[in-house]
């Protein structure tokens, strides 16, 4: 089961998948911000991060480095994932997430 508060930043703030009641299986980017931020770090980051349907819905540029990390162990990965198959669809929300940090933390 997921704790709320990560649910709530990360799959309800960032993810074009998340569907209520469907909250347990866990994506890799989720499992990574989970186990690196406490909850208040996680949302007070997430306020340098806004989020937008747009933005959820994007299909980022090809990552080999970020896809491996952050999809090598994902839940998802037995239902297929579009995104880490062949980047025919949008990442999920904890992948969107951890890419915004990034681009937080080199200031682009
Ligand atoms: S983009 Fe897909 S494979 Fe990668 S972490 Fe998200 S759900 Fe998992």
């Amino acid at each position: 089961m997921k704790i709320p508060d990560y649910t709530a930043l990360i799959c309800k703030g960032f993810c074009a998948f998340y569907r209520e009641g469907k909250e347990e299986l866990h994506c890799g980017g989720y499992e990574i911000l989970r186990h690196s931020l406490t909850s208040a770090e996680l949302e007070a980051l997430s306020s340098l991060c806004p989020c937008s349907d747009t933005l959820k819905h994007q299909i980022p540029p090809e990552e080999e480095e970020m896809r491996s990390l952050v999809c090598g162990t994902c839940a998802f990965a037995a239902d297929g994932c579009d995104y880490r198959e062949d980047r025919s669809g949008p990442p999920c929300g904890g992948y969107h997430f951890l890419r915004l940090l990034r681009a937080v933390r080199h200031g682009g």
